[in-house]
């Protein structure tokens, strides 16, 4: 192809946006399949119109300098380029994090003044009552009633296998349940301490290994 006037070579890029070479007609020792940056396939082209993705401009007789820089749309249909299309989709899922962010358990504990302890304690008690329903779901055991009901079925249960399963604990996470679930206070550090010690003593007797 001979060019009268100034022209646009065409410009390759990889799809997640790594310039290969923005002369790709002049010089196709420097084309590439994949990129060399990271691995993703190359296009030259719109892949919507099929355009080719403008590069270096050419201006016969003069001498060249500089890069093209790498578009975002093309030029001729308007459309997203795939690493401007990945952009905006990165975005977009980081708006809807930093929603969630936005969102989330602080600002609230905050407005009941409640700490950071407080979310700590109930989700540690929530779990104990999870893994009370797993442990009666293994034996076969019924999962329904009260929580108390639950724990007593199970704390029967063990003792007839010899499973340690202490009174003390049962009764310390009853009472820690009772204060931070439903009456929604802060349980002071001792009690915080307590009730993941027992998390951990119960998590390990009734799923061992
Ligand atoms: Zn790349
Ligand atoms: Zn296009």
């Amino acid at each position: 192809m001979s060019h009268k006037g100034p022209y646009y070579d065409a410009q390759q890029v990889c799809v997640k946006g790594h310039q290969i070479t923005d002369s790709y007609h002049r010089f196709p020792q420097r084309r590439q399949e994949h990129c060399d940056k990271c691995g993703a396939p190359t296009i030259y082209k719109c892949p919507k119109c099929d355009a080719e993705i403008r590069g270096y401009y050419n201006v016969p007789g003069a001498v060249g300098g500089g890069w093209a820089d790498r578009p975002d749309h093309c030029h001729s249909c308007g459309s997203r380029y795939p690493w401007a299309e990945l952009k905006a989709a990165e975005a977009i899922a980081s708006t809807i994090h930093a929603e969630r962010e936005a969102l989330e358990l602080p600002a609230i504990l905050e407005k009941l003044d409640l700490s950071d302890n407080w979310r700590v304690a109930s989700s540690a008690l929530a779990l104990f009552e999870v893994l009370v329903n797993r442990k009666l779901e293994n034996l076969k055991l019924q999962t329904n009633g009260t929580y108390d009901e639950k724990v007593s079925r199970l704390a029967v249960q063990l003792k007839k296998e010899h499973i340690p399963f202490d009174e003390l604990m049962i009764s310390s996470l009853r009472t820690a349940r009772a204060k931070v679930l439903h009456q929604g206070k802060e349980p002071t550090e001792n009690e915080l301490t307590d009730i993941m010690k027992y998390l951990k003593t119960a998590t390990y007797t009734l799923f061992p290994g």
